[in-house]
């Protein structure tokens, strides 16, 4: 076991190798291009956690979160209007809402947002189509352009084939159809030649025309410098030897004069039950859809109990009840001091209100699972209820379909020889005296022995009467949530 819970780890790296600063940068950034996918939201709680270790030793922390909306909209996913192959080109900021006003980016942008609040996570956004508009990394645009050789000569290191002579780290999105299909014809100073397939051509100083963007593999190691990133995570395909951190570490170092920050690798993630909603179908899953079933802070358990550089699969399937299972179970262990630092560690940082003095009193999820299929929640607490609205949403969803049952109105088999006897000798001694659950289960072995039946054909039988399905959550507790009453008068069915 290491020392130190890991997103500490980073931060006293982060102090160590950045020295005493007066303010810490940590940062991460996503393109807008869709839907953003529950992987992509590991980008941005990584940075979070991170951010809260630094914070927890009482430094000063600017969480920045860069909307990469001026890059280009490169492909229309499933889920939207296939006739936006025509914004193709156009930056996303540029490219209308799919879904009615505003623009395609601020769309998916806002729709994250309000996720990530949920989370508890509050960066300061840059919209990076603002920034550029703005002219903003005009002199960083320029210390890459007077450097175009030494660009090529870090990049060509890892290239089978050399960069062409006429290669420019410039992107230019055309004045008169505002798309990227532009090459660049010269630049020099802080002047930029270029002309567009649509026929336009133009000669433009970008400090005064926010048209000109850097590419990729300079644009990143540019905005380190700009806003002094000390931490930035990144997905596998930007972490290999030659991917664009190291190549943007050599730039950052070689043309902006810049210190790269720690980098932090994280994994992807998949999706495990729910399969209808997966790739198939077009869609993705995003931190909302996770949101529908997972509590805000057991989403964060999730990430935090997982290091960042090993994959996990979030489960839409029977193993949502386990994982509720696993959070209850640090939460009681957590008030109960019976954790070791790491563990306890991972319970605070999972939290997004501030941790109380009282154990919390929580139904779980399990029995939730029964107490909404038979409609039993009103008289529930605040929290109680917003977790069975989880469980509601999990059962119409994704829930297995031996999870779902409804108590039978009117019996729909007929039951003949030991199995009705049994049923009946059950109705009578529900009927006999009151049982807590532990004591019913007990007298189901007795109901068994008496007329000579397995345990499972008693429990298959009592399921097919009471629910109409072979199998079902715990009987004693189903049948006491339900009441007895309603049984008794069920069973009376039974003749
Ligand atoms: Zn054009």
């Amino acid at each position: 076991m290491e020392k130190f819970f890991w997103a500490d780890a980073i931060a006293e790296k982060i102090i160590k190798e950045k020295g005493k600063k007066k303010q810490y940068v940590c940062a991460s950034g996503i393109s807008p291009s869709g839907t953003i996918h529950i992987g992509n939201f590991r980008e941005v709680i990584t940075t979070d956690l991170v951010v809260r270790a630094l914070k927890d030793k009482r430094e000063k922390v600017r969480f920045i979160y860069s909307w990469d909306d001026f890059d280009r909209f490169r492909k229309v996913p499933k889920n939207i209007d296939p006739g936006f192959e025509e914004y193709i080109g156009r930056p996303v900021s540029d490219v209308p809402s799919p879904f009615g006003k505003g623009s395609y980016a601020e769309y998916f942008e806002k729709e994250f947002e309000k996720s990530l609040k949920e989370v508890g996570i509050n960066p300061d956004f840059i919209r990076q189509s603002i920034m550029n508009k703005k002219c903003k990394y005009a002199p960083l645009i320029k210390k890459a352009i007077d450097n175009i050789g030494k660009i090529k000569k870090i990049l060509n290191r890892y290239r089978k084939k050399n960069l062409p002579k006429d290669w420019f780290p410039l992107e230019v999105y055309c004045e008169k159809c505002n798309k990227d299909s532009t090459k660049v014809i010269s630049a020099k100073g802080y002047f930029v030649e270029y002309e567009c397939t649509c026929g336009f051509k133009n000669k433009i100083d970008y400090r005064k025309v926010g048209r000109v963007k850097l590419k990729w593999r300079v644009d990143w190691p540019a905005r380190w410098a700009y806003e002094k990133v000390d931490f930035e995570p990144g997905g596998a395909d930007h972490s290999a030897p030659g991917g664009s951190f190291d190549t943007g570490k050599q730039i950052a170092k070689e043309i902006f004069n810049y210190k790269y920050p720690l980098y932090q690798l994280y994994e992807w993630v998949r999706i495990k039950g729910g399969t209808e909603f997966s790739s198939s179908a077009g869609n993705t899953i995003s931190l909302k859809d996770v949101l529908e079933i997972y509590e805000p802070e057991i989403v964060r358990y999730l990430f935090v109990s997982t290091r960042p550089n090993k994959g996990f699969a979030i489960s839409f399937d029977g193993d949502v009840i386990k994982i509720y299972e696993d959070y209850d179970q640090l939460e009681r262990d957590y008030f109960d001091g019976r954790l070791d630092a790491q563990q306890k560690r991972i319970y605070e940082l999972s939290q997004i209100k501030k941790i109380g003095g009282k154990k919390p009193e929580k139904i779980s999820f399990r029995h939730l699972i029964t107490l909404v299929q038979i409609g039993k929640i009103k008289d529930l607490s605040d929290d109680d209820k917003k977790r069975a609205e989880k469980v509601k949403n999990w059962i119409d969803k994704y829930a297995p379909d031996e999870f779902k049952f409804e108590v039978q109105k009117k019996i729909k088999y007929p039951f003949e020889g030991k199995e009705k006897d049994a049923l009946i000798e059950l109705r009578e001694v529900l009927k006999d005296r009151d049982f807590t659950e532990e004591e019913l289960f007990n007298e189901f072995y007795n109901i068994c022995k008496k007329f000579g039946i397995k345990n499972t054909d008693f429990f298959k039988t009592a399921y097919e009467a009471i629910i109409g399905k072979d199998k079902g959550p715990r009987l004693a507790g189903l049948i006491l949530e339900v009441g007895k009453e309603k049984i008794i008068k069920l069973l009376e069915q039974v003749k």
